[in-house]
């Protein structure tokens, strides 16, 4: 199906995640995003529960098997041998220490829009694996966690942030943490020289 939305109007969920908290990176992580010209559309803190979080990791169906299957490849890509051959084994470890991990504090959960809102977000956020995400995106500067050290460990890799992997994926996780009244439609001045074709109008 086409999509008649213009880019401008792009969401993403982006959910800074307990440890986030915990390392004061609330102001650092929204600044990227607010530098960069994205808007805030949406945002609250709250503690989230168990169902809460395995609702928002399986709200894709796919999410188990390309969850796994990433985490197999990586460990194959160092040489080294992963937990489990079979990715939905590996999955079902990833969800019991999500849940572990992402209810033991407050996050920050937010809606942040603006052109190719998802995957300039993505960019900004790096890759799943803070050992392996490129050096001046959030989870490369400042996270040195690793798929090895949270499997030894029996935990969730710690990377600060989530941010959502596609539209369809964003649609879908808006709905699930907000009400549709807790997201505001407004117009920052900002937007005219991000967007405007005329630009007509600035010199007095
Ligand atoms: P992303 O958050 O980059 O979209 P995924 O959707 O694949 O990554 O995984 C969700 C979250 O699960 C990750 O952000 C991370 O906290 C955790 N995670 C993923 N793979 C592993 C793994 N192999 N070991 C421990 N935790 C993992
Ligand atoms: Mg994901």
């Amino acid at each position: 199906m086409e999509n008649k939305i213009h880019p401008k109007k792009e969401r993403t969920l982006v959910i800074i995640k307990p440890d986030g908290v915990q390392r004061s990176m609330i102001g650092e992580i929204t600044k990227r995003f607010e530098r960069i010209g994205l808007k805030l559309a949406a945002v609250k803190m709250m503690v989230a529960t168990e169902e809460q979080i395995e609702k928002h990791y399986t709200l894709d169906p796919e999410w188990r098997r390309i969850t796994g299957e990433k985490t197999i490849e990586s460990y194959k890509k160092k040489g080294l041998k992963p937990p489990s051959e079979d990715p939905f084994e590996i999955t079902e470890a990833i969800l019991k220490n999500l849940k572990n991990y992402m209810v033991k504090g407050p996050l920050v959960a937010m809606v942040w829009e603006g052109a190719h809102a998802v995957k300039i977000v993505r960019k900004l956020v790096g890759g799943t694996e803070p050992l392996s995400s490129d050096v001046g995106t959030i989870r490369g500067d400042f996270v040195l966690d690793s798929y090895q050290m949270a499997d030894a460990d029996g935990r969730a890799v710690r990377n600060l942030i989530h941010a959502s992997g596609s539209t369809g994926e964003a649609e879908n996780e808006i709905n699930h943490w907000f009400k549709p009244e807790e997201i505001v439609n407004y117009k920052l001045a900002q937007e005219r020289i991000l967007y405007d074709v005329n630009l007509d109008g600035l010199l007095e």
